[in-house]
């Protein structure tokens, strides 16, 4: 593997982190479309919700594991760091469940990771103040 969790952790920045792991040229374009079959393959994978649950965990429910980006409201979603393909699931290659190959994200983190929509990012939480009595503002 190229990537890996334990060196994502180490970059500070969400940006950054997102740049580390986005998918660049023609490897996210021949994931497009077999994305949804990916997910139910990986499904079957007896194991597979058990890793999910201690990713998650692991990551404390934040988007990219980065601590200012909890995530609220929204499902949470896995993404395999180097990507993984159907032969991967069906040959139950060791990257599927590797914990080092897996870090917690959000649809649209996903998204901007696979086909480059970098809008859909998540902005850094806006700062509140102890009187602030709109903190939705
Ligand atoms: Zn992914």
């Amino acid at each position: 593997m190229t990537k890996t969790y334990l060196e994502l952790i180490e970059i500070p920045d969400f940006h950054d982190r997102y740049e580390y792991l986005k998918i660049t040229g023609q490897v996210g374009n021949a994931t497009f479309g077999s994305r949804r079959y990916l997910n139910q393959m990986l499904y079957k994978y007896p194991e597979w919700r058990r890793i999910r649950n201690i990713v998650i965990e692991r990551d404390k429910g934040c988007d990219l594991a980065h601590p200012d980006f909890e995530i609220h409201n929204q499902a949470a979603y896995i993404h395999h760091i180097n990507p993984i393909t159907i032969e991967d699931i069906l040959n139950r290659d060791p990257k599927v469940l590797d914990l080092n190959n897996l870090i917690t994200t959000t649809f649209d983190t996903h998204q901007a990771i696979h086909y480059g929509s970098e809008r859909m990012l998540p902005k850094l939480p806006i700062e509140r103040k102890p009187n602030d009595t709109c903190p939705w503002k």
